[in-house]
């Protein structure tokens, strides 16, 4: 069953596929205006972006041989009982709760909102094999408020979850949880019975009462089965109200796109930035941001007050489940940004933001 896991990771989180060569070239049916789209899908736009081959991920693989983090015995992020009558009846305040991984319960203008849910065992295609959970998530899916609105990042399987949009979806009968998911994801999501789901491209709007939601641009890529790459579309999310903006930036690695986006959109009060699964660079560092450049992120968007997601709850990378908060901490001592800017929380922890 081991044997597998390596293949899971291959097309579930990490890896490129030999159709990964060919199949991101721009083409001529692309829109001009719209550089992202290609014939079959989309693509990265930032000049020092580079295309992962076959070939990398097989010395990825290669090098790992003998060479696995070690792996302590204890989990590698704290965890805190969340006030869960107070979450389940809050209609005033803005809080923002890391559940763990990429998923945020954020409660915004009596809104409650979530990003990438993921409450299953494991992230990947079956629950008997694949990345597993290493801190249960809290509040656990039973003790969650009813869910208003649900942003998804893109169809990786440590962002979105089977099981846990099939719960979601029981929960609200079908019809209260709407489902914001970037551009070519809606037919997915149709396939599973959820009926309220609208898809956005980059920089397209949804907008309810006070409340805007954009899809923003950030780089990463797509791939959910063995065949097509890159076919559905990856973004980050900014929700804003008159009072409050928010950003998430899903799973994506550095660019200037956080310039821009903080140009266009910011400055925010919060945003949830990934700092975990970059290492090996050589290899990660086009889709994952290390800690550095995420309080480059930080700054760039400026951001009142960040959080550190994507990091502590599933081990798919090289570096140690415990390093990023380390690595966090130094570069924020190294660029002389207060941590009390970038938050480490613990799993079920609130902010008030
Ligand atoms: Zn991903």
């Amino acid at each position: 069953m081991n044997k597998l896991a390596p293949v899971l990771m291959s097309w579930c989180l990490l890896s490129a596929s030999p159709q990964a060569q060919w199949a991101d070239r721009p083409t001529e049916s692309a829109p001009e205006d719209k550089p992202h789209h290609t014939a079959h899908g989309f693509r990265n736009v930032h000049p020092d972006y580079r295309e992962k081959n076959f070939g990398d991920f097989l010395k990825w693989r290669w090098q790992q041989r003998g060479n696995k983090p070690l792996r302590s015995a204890s989990a590698p992020v704290e965890s805190v009982q969340p006030d869960i009558a107070f979450l389940k009846s809050n209609r005033s305040d803005t809080t923002l709760t890391w559940i763990g991984h990429a998923t945020v319960l954020l409660q915004l203008d009596g809104r409650n909102i979530l990003t990438d849910p993921h409450f299953s065992k494991r992230a990947s295609p079956v629950q008997w094999v694949g990345p597993k959970r290493l801190v249960p998530p809290l509040p656990a899916l039973e003790d969650l408020p009813e869910i208003d609105l649900v942003v998804i990042s893109h169809d990786h399987y440590d962002s979105l979850d089977l099981g846990t949009v099939k719960a979601l979806r029981n929960r609200s009968g079908g019809d209260r949880t709407l489902f914001l998911v970037p551009l070519g994801l809606k037919r997915w999501f149709l396939k599973q019975g959820v009926t309220r789901v609208r898809e956005l491209d980059w920089w397209e709007e949804y907008r309810s009462g006070d409340l805007a939601v954009t899809a923003v641009p950030v780089q990463h890529w797509s791939k959910r089965s063995l065949l097509g790459r890159n076919r559905t579309l990856w973004a980050g999310w900014v929700l804003r109200t008159p009072t409050f903006r928010f950003l998430f930036a899903g799973d994506t690695g550095y660019t200037a796109h956080f310039k821009e986006i903080g140009d266009r959109l910011g400055p925010f009060d919060a945003a949830a930035l990934p700092i975990g699964a970059y290492e090996p660079r050589w290899f990660m560092k086009d889709h994952h941001m290390n800690p550095d450049e995420a309080v480059q992120a930080h700054l760039d968007l400026r951001s009142r007050l960040s959080v550190a997601i994507h990091w502590g709850t599933f081990s798919l990378t090289d570096e140690p489940a415990d390093e990023p908060p380390r690595r966090l901490r130094e570069a924020l001592r190294n660029r002389l940004v207060p941590a009390a800017e970038f938050r480490l929380l613990k799993i079920g922890e609130t902010l008030r933001p």
